[in-house]
Protein backbone atom coordinates (compact mmCIF):
# COMPACT_ATOMS: atom_id res chain seq x y z
CA UNK A 1 0.00 0.00 0.00
CA UNK A 2 1.19 3.07 -1.22
CA UNK A 3 -1.52 6.08 -2.02
CA UNK A 4 -3.31 6.59 1.19
CA UNK A 5 -7.00 9.19 1.02
CA UNK A 6 -8.29 10.19 4.66
CA UNK A 7 -11.41 11.94 4.48
CA UNK A 8 -12.21 14.83 6.83
CA UNK A 9 -9.10 16.84 7.83
CA UNK A 10 -10.85 17.78 11.11
CA UNK A 11 -8.46 16.74 14.64
CA UNK A 12 -8.26 13.16 13.66
CA UNK A 13 -7.95 13.57 9.68
CA UNK A 14 -4.66 15.92 10.11
CA UNK A 15 -3.25 13.97 12.63
CA UNK A 16 -3.38 10.65 10.54
CA UNK A 17 -2.34 12.84 7.18
CA UNK A 18 1.24 13.48 9.37
CA UNK A 19 1.46 10.43 10.52
CA UNK A 20 1.03 8.63 7.11
CA UNK A 21 2.82 11.40 5.02
CA UNK A 22 5.83 11.69 7.55
CA UNK A 23 5.87 7.84 7.13
CA UNK A 24 7.19 7.79 3.41
CA UNK A 25 3.10 7.08 1.86
CA UNK A 26 1.40 9.73 -0.55
CA UNK A 27 -1.51 11.14 1.14
CA UNK A 28 -4.65 12.53 -0.21
CA UNK A 29 -6.54 14.34 2.29
CA UNK A 30 -9.77 15.72 1.57
CA UNK A 31 -12.81 17.36 3.55
CA UNK A 32 -15.83 19.23 2.21
CA UNK A 33 -14.40 22.49 3.73
CA UNK A 34 -11.55 24.46 2.44
CA UNK A 35 -10.85 26.56 5.52
CA UNK A 36 -10.91 23.00 7.18
CA UNK A 37 -8.04 21.60 4.41
CA UNK A 38 -5.91 25.37 5.14
CA UNK A 39 -6.58 24.90 9.06
CA UNK A 40 -5.61 21.15 9.02
CA UNK A 41 -1.96 21.96 6.57
CA UNK A 42 -1.27 24.91 9.07
CA UNK A 43 -2.06 21.92 11.85
CA UNK A 44 0.58 19.27 10.74
CA UNK A 45 2.83 22.44 9.89
CA UNK A 46 3.04 23.41 13.45
CA UNK A 47 2.75 20.10 14.97
CA UNK A 48 6.02 19.20 12.80
CA UNK A 49 7.68 22.03 14.05
CA UNK A 50 7.18 20.77 17.52
CA UNK A 51 8.71 17.22 16.41
CA UNK A 52 11.78 19.39 14.48
CA UNK A 53 11.91 21.29 18.55
CA UNK A 54 12.07 18.28 20.27
CA UNK A 55 14.34 16.60 17.60
CA UNK A 56 12.30 13.53 17.00
CA UNK A 57 12.36 14.45 12.93
CA UNK A 58 14.51 16.82 10.73
CA UNK A 59 13.96 19.92 8.67
CA UNK A 60 14.37 17.42 5.64
CA UNK A 61 11.73 14.68 6.82
CA UNK A 62 9.04 18.15 7.38
CA UNK A 63 9.60 18.56 3.74
CA UNK A 64 9.57 15.41 2.50
CA UNK A 65 6.43 14.86 4.45
CA UNK A 66 4.79 17.75 3.28
CA UNK A 67 5.94 17.23 -0.38
CA UNK A 68 3.35 13.34 0.28
CA UNK A 69 0.45 15.61 1.45
CA UNK A 70 -2.26 16.60 -0.98
CA UNK A 71 -4.96 18.65 -0.45
CA UNK A 72 -8.78 18.72 -2.13
CA UNK A 73 -12.43 19.12 -2.05
CA UNK A 74 -13.22 16.53 -4.64
CA UNK A 75 -13.84 13.11 -2.97
CA UNK A 76 -13.95 11.06 -6.06
CA UNK A 77 -10.47 12.42 -7.35
CA UNK A 78 -8.83 12.19 -4.18
CA UNK A 79 -9.92 8.17 -3.20
CA UNK A 80 -9.88 6.72 -6.54
CA UNK A 81 -6.00 6.50 -6.55
CA UNK A 82 -5.86 5.36 -3.10
CA UNK A 83 -5.12 1.73 -1.64
CA UNK A 84 -6.44 2.56 1.73
CA UNK A 85 -9.06 5.14 2.21
CA UNK A 86 -9.30 6.36 6.16
CA UNK A 87 -12.44 7.81 6.55
CA UNK A 88 -12.57 10.85 9.60
CA UNK A 89 -15.42 12.37 9.14
CA UNK A 90 -17.83 13.41 12.04
CA UNK A 91 -19.24 11.10 14.07
CA UNK A 92 -22.43 10.64 12.65
CA UNK A 93 -24.13 7.66 10.89
CA UNK A 94 -26.01 9.14 7.68
CA UNK A 95 -22.93 11.21 6.80
CA UNK A 96 -20.42 8.42 7.35
CA UNK A 97 -23.33 6.16 5.39
CA UNK A 98 -23.20 8.41 2.27
CA UNK A 99 -19.31 8.29 2.18
CA UNK A 100 -19.03 5.04 2.75
CA UNK A 101 -21.32 4.51 -0.35
CA UNK A 102 -19.70 6.62 -3.02
CA UNK A 103 -16.06 5.43 -1.66
CA UNK A 104 -17.00 2.13 -2.38
CA UNK A 105 -18.52 3.41 -6.11
CA UNK A 106 -15.24 5.40 -6.73
CA UNK A 107 -12.30 3.52 -5.07
CA UNK A 108 -10.31 0.73 -6.92
CA UNK A 109 -12.39 -3.10 -6.05
CA UNK A 110 -9.02 -3.53 -4.15
CA UNK A 111 -8.62 -1.09 -1.92
CA UNK A 112 -9.23 -0.99 1.93
CA UNK A 113 -12.08 0.94 3.43
CA UNK A 114 -11.22 2.04 6.85
CA UNK A 115 -13.35 4.02 9.40
CA UNK A 116 -11.92 6.23 12.45
CA UNK A 117 -15.08 6.21 13.93
CA UNK A 118 -15.12 5.68 18.52
CA UNK A 119 -18.36 3.99 18.45
CA UNK A 120 -20.14 3.19 15.00
CA UNK A 121 -20.44 -0.55 14.03
CA UNK A 122 -18.57 -1.31 11.27
CA UNK A 123 -20.33 -4.36 10.43
CA UNK A 124 -23.02 -1.96 9.38
CA UNK A 125 -21.21 1.16 7.49
CA UNK A 126 -19.64 -2.15 5.65
CA UNK A 127 -23.00 -3.02 4.94
CA UNK A 128 -23.21 0.00 2.88
CA UNK A 129 -21.05 -1.16 0.74
CA UNK A 130 -20.06 -4.21 -2.08
CA UNK A 131 -17.12 -5.07 -0.53
CA UNK A 132 -17.64 -5.83 3.35
CA UNK A 133 -14.88 -8.27 3.68
CA UNK A 134 -12.24 -5.23 2.44
CA UNK A 135 -14.02 -2.69 5.77
CA UNK A 136 -12.47 -2.43 9.05
CA UNK A 137 -12.06 -0.13 11.96
CA UNK A 138 -9.02 2.04 12.18
CA UNK A 139 -9.68 3.60 15.63
CA UNK A 140 -6.28 6.34 16.01
CA UNK A 141 -6.03 7.85 19.20
CA UNK A 142 -6.05 11.79 20.03
CA UNK A 143 -3.18 13.08 19.62
CA UNK A 144 -2.66 10.91 16.66
CA UNK A 145 0.94 11.99 16.19
CA UNK A 146 1.50 11.35 20.10
CA UNK A 147 -0.40 8.38 21.15
CA UNK A 148 1.37 4.95 19.56
CA UNK A 149 -2.28 2.74 19.80
CA UNK A 150 -4.26 2.04 16.93
CA UNK A 151 -7.69 -0.12 17.98
CA UNK A 152 -8.59 -2.13 14.76
CA UNK A 153 -12.16 -3.21 14.68
CA UNK A 154 -12.62 -6.42 12.80
CA UNK A 155 -16.30 -5.99 11.33
CA UNK A 156 -18.69 -9.19 11.02
CA UNK A 157 -16.87 -9.93 7.45
CA UNK A 158 -13.74 -8.40 7.56
CA UNK A 159 -11.42 -10.93 6.15
CA UNK A 160 -7.99 -11.60 7.48
CA UNK A 161 -6.17 -10.45 4.50
CA UNK A 162 -7.81 -7.20 5.27
CA UNK A 163 -6.78 -7.23 9.00
CA UNK A 164 -3.15 -8.54 8.72
CA UNK A 165 -2.82 -5.37 6.26
CA UNK A 166 -4.14 -3.08 8.59
CA UNK A 167 -2.20 -4.39 11.61
CA UNK A 168 1.38 -4.49 9.23
CA UNK A 169 0.69 -1.20 7.81
CA UNK A 170 0.17 0.27 11.75
CA UNK A 171 3.41 -0.79 12.80
CA UNK A 172 5.04 0.70 8.96
CA UNK A 173 3.86 4.16 10.35
CA UNK A 174 5.23 3.09 14.02
CA UNK A 175 1.94 2.75 15.69
CA UNK A 176 1.25 -0.69 17.87
CA UNK A 177 -2.41 -2.05 16.73
CA UNK A 178 -4.34 -3.96 18.65
CA UNK A 179 -7.52 -6.20 17.37
CA UNK A 180 -11.07 -6.09 18.65
CA UNK A 181 -14.13 -7.37 17.87
CA UNK A 182 -17.46 -4.93 16.35
CA UNK A 183 -18.83 -4.41 19.61
CA UNK A 184 -20.96 -1.07 20.90
CA UNK A 185 -17.36 1.00 22.64
CA UNK A 186 -14.97 -1.40 21.05
CA UNK A 187 -12.66 -1.57 24.01
CA UNK A 188 -11.27 1.22 24.51
CA UNK A 189 -14.10 3.48 25.12
CA UNK A 190 -16.36 0.49 26.82
CA UNK A 191 -13.82 0.79 29.71
CA UNK A 192 -13.18 4.36 29.39
CA UNK A 193 -16.95 5.53 29.20
CA UNK A 194 -18.32 3.89 32.15
CA UNK A 195 -15.72 5.58 34.30
CA UNK A 196 -16.37 9.00 32.83
CA UNK A 197 -19.66 8.53 33.51
CA UNK A 198 -19.90 7.47 36.76
CA UNK A 199 -17.65 10.58 37.97
CA UNK A 200 -20.01 12.29 36.48
CA UNK A 201 -22.80 10.73 38.88
CA UNK A 202 -20.73 10.77 41.67
CA UNK A 203 -20.45 15.01 41.15
CA UNK A 204 -23.83 15.12 40.61
CA UNK A 205 -24.46 13.28 44.04
CA UNK A 206 -22.75 15.60 45.30
CA UNK A 207 -20.46 13.06 46.86
CA UNK A 208 -17.08 15.01 45.86
CA UNK A 209 -16.18 18.19 43.81
CA UNK A 210 -14.43 18.38 40.65
CA UNK A 211 -11.28 18.64 41.67
CA UNK A 212 -11.28 16.09 44.23
CA UNK A 213 -12.43 13.37 41.76
CA UNK A 214 -9.93 14.21 38.86
CA UNK A 215 -7.09 14.33 41.94
CA UNK A 216 -8.28 10.62 43.80
CA UNK A 217 -7.98 9.80 39.78
CA UNK A 218 -4.91 10.96 39.32
CA UNK A 219 -2.54 9.97 42.27
CA UNK A 220 -4.69 6.68 43.60
CA UNK A 221 -4.91 5.23 40.32
CA UNK A 222 -1.32 6.86 38.62
CA UNK A 223 -4.15 8.66 35.55
CA UNK A 224 -2.21 11.08 33.47
CA UNK A 225 -5.27 13.43 33.71
CA UNK A 226 -8.87 12.83 35.63
CA UNK A 227 -11.55 10.98 34.30
CA UNK A 228 -13.42 14.67 34.56
CA UNK A 229 -10.79 16.97 32.77
CA UNK A 230 -10.28 13.74 29.92
CA UNK A 231 -14.08 13.96 29.23
CA UNK A 232 -13.89 18.17 28.80
CA UNK A 233 -10.64 17.32 26.62
CA UNK A 234 -12.83 14.21 24.40
CA UNK A 235 -15.73 16.99 24.10
CA UNK A 236 -19.09 15.99 26.52
CA UNK A 237 -20.88 15.84 23.32
CA UNK A 238 -18.60 12.57 22.27
CA UNK A 239 -19.10 11.35 25.37
CA UNK A 240 -22.70 11.83 25.47
CA UNK A 241 -22.92 10.06 21.94
CA UNK A 242 -21.06 7.24 22.76
CA UNK A 243 -22.52 6.43 25.92
CA UNK A 244 -26.09 6.50 24.00
CA UNK A 245 -24.28 3.84 21.45
CA UNK A 246 -23.37 1.46 24.10
CA UNK A 247 -26.84 2.03 25.73
CA UNK A 248 -29.05 1.16 22.37
CA UNK A 249 -26.36 -1.46 21.09
CA UNK A 250 -26.45 -3.21 25.02
CA UNK A 251 -29.43 -2.19 26.25
CA UNK A 252 -28.15 -2.46 30.09
CA UNK A 253 -28.39 0.49 31.71
CA UNK A 254 -25.26 0.64 33.52
CA UNK A 255 -24.13 2.47 30.18
CA UNK A 256 -27.28 5.20 30.51
CA UNK A 257 -25.72 8.75 30.31
CA UNK A 258 -25.66 10.84 33.91
CA UNK A 259 -28.44 13.45 33.08
CA UNK A 260 -26.11 15.95 34.38
CA UNK A 261 -23.64 15.59 31.25
CA UNK A 262 -26.92 15.62 28.91
CA UNK A 263 -27.50 18.61 30.72
CA UNK A 264 -24.42 20.38 29.97
CA UNK A 265 -24.30 19.00 26.87
CA UNK A 266 -27.96 20.42 26.01
CA UNK A 267 -26.28 23.86 27.17
CA UNK A 268 -23.54 24.04 25.13
CA UNK A 269 -21.14 23.71 27.84
CA UNK A 270 -18.83 20.69 25.66
CA UNK A 271 -15.32 21.10 27.52
CA UNK A 272 -12.51 22.69 26.00
CA UNK A 273 -13.57 23.52 22.37
CA UNK A 274 -16.75 25.37 23.70
CA UNK A 275 -15.01 27.01 26.47
CA UNK A 276 -16.41 25.79 29.52
CA UNK A 277 -17.20 21.99 30.89
CA UNK A 278 -16.37 20.93 34.59
CA UNK A 279 -13.39 22.94 33.51
CA UNK A 280 -13.42 26.76 32.39
CA UNK A 281 -10.96 26.77 29.06
CA UNK A 282 -9.48 29.80 28.22
CA UNK A 283 -6.93 30.13 25.37
CA UNK A 284 -3.52 30.33 26.54
CA UNK A 285 -4.20 29.28 29.77
CA UNK A 286 -2.72 26.24 31.24
CA UNK A 287 -3.99 26.54 34.63
CA UNK A 288 -6.85 24.04 35.60
CA UNK A 289 -9.77 26.04 36.62
CA UNK A 290 -13.30 25.13 37.87
CA UNK A 291 -15.94 26.30 36.42
CA UNK A 292 -18.18 28.43 38.20
CA UNK A 293 -21.10 26.45 38.52
CA UNK A 294 -19.07 23.30 39.96
CA UNK A 295 -17.10 25.38 42.72
CA UNK A 296 -18.84 25.00 46.64
P1 LIG B 1 -13.78 17.04 13.57
O1 LIG B 1 -15.11 17.64 13.78
O2 LIG B 1 -12.57 17.66 14.19
O3 LIG B 1 -13.48 16.93 11.99
C1 LIG B 1 -14.40 16.41 11.08
C2 LIG B 1 -14.07 16.95 9.70
O4 LIG B 1 -14.90 16.26 8.77
C3 LIG B 1 -14.35 18.44 9.53
O5 LIG B 1 -13.18 19.08 9.03
C4 LIG B 1 -15.49 18.50 8.52
O6 LIG B 1 -15.41 19.62 7.64
C5 LIG B 1 -15.27 17.19 7.77
N1 LIG B 1 -16.45 16.68 7.07
C6 LIG B 1 -17.74 16.67 7.48
N2 LIG B 1 -18.52 16.10 6.55
C7 LIG B 1 -17.70 15.73 5.52
C8 LIG B 1 -17.91 15.09 4.27
N3 LIG B 1 -19.11 14.69 3.89
N4 LIG B 1 -16.84 14.88 3.47
C9 LIG B 1 -15.60 15.28 3.84
N5 LIG B 1 -15.34 15.89 5.03
C10 LIG B 1 -16.38 16.11 5.85
O7 LIG B 1 -13.93 15.51 14.02
P2 LIG B 1 -12.81 14.55 14.71
O8 LIG B 1 -12.75 14.84 16.16
O9 LIG B 1 -11.58 14.61 13.88
O10 LIG B 1 -13.52 13.13 14.56
C11 LIG B 1 -13.50 12.43 13.35
C12 LIG B 1 -13.82 10.96 13.61
O11 LIG B 1 -12.83 10.41 14.48
C13 LIG B 1 -15.17 10.72 14.29
O12 LIG B 1 -15.73 9.54 13.78
C14 LIG B 1 -14.77 10.54 15.76
O13 LIG B 1 -15.69 9.75 16.48
C15 LIG B 1 -13.44 9.84 15.62
N6 LIG B 1 -12.52 9.99 16.76
C16 LIG B 1 -12.37 11.20 17.36
C17 LIG B 1 -11.46 11.30 18.42
C18 LIG B 1 -11.22 12.63 19.10
O14 LIG B 1 -10.63 12.65 20.18
N7 LIG B 1 -11.62 13.75 18.50
C19 LIG B 1 -10.72 10.19 18.83
C20 LIG B 1 -10.87 8.99 18.16
C21 LIG B 1 -11.79 8.89 17.12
Amino acid sequence: MKTIAIIGSGTMGNGIAHVFSLNGYRVHLIDISQQALDQALSTINLNMDRQIKKETISEEDKKRALGNLETGTHLKKGVESADLVIEAVIENVDIKKKIFTDVDRFAKKESILACNTSSISISRLASYTARPDKVIGMHFMNPVPMMELVEVIRGYNTSDETTKMVLDICRKIQKIPVEVQDYPGFIANRILMPMINESIYALQEGVAGVLEIDTIMKLGMAHPMGPLQLADYIGLDVCLSILQVMFNGFGDPKYAPCPLLANMVQAGHLGRKSGEGFYLWEAGKKDLVVSPRFMK
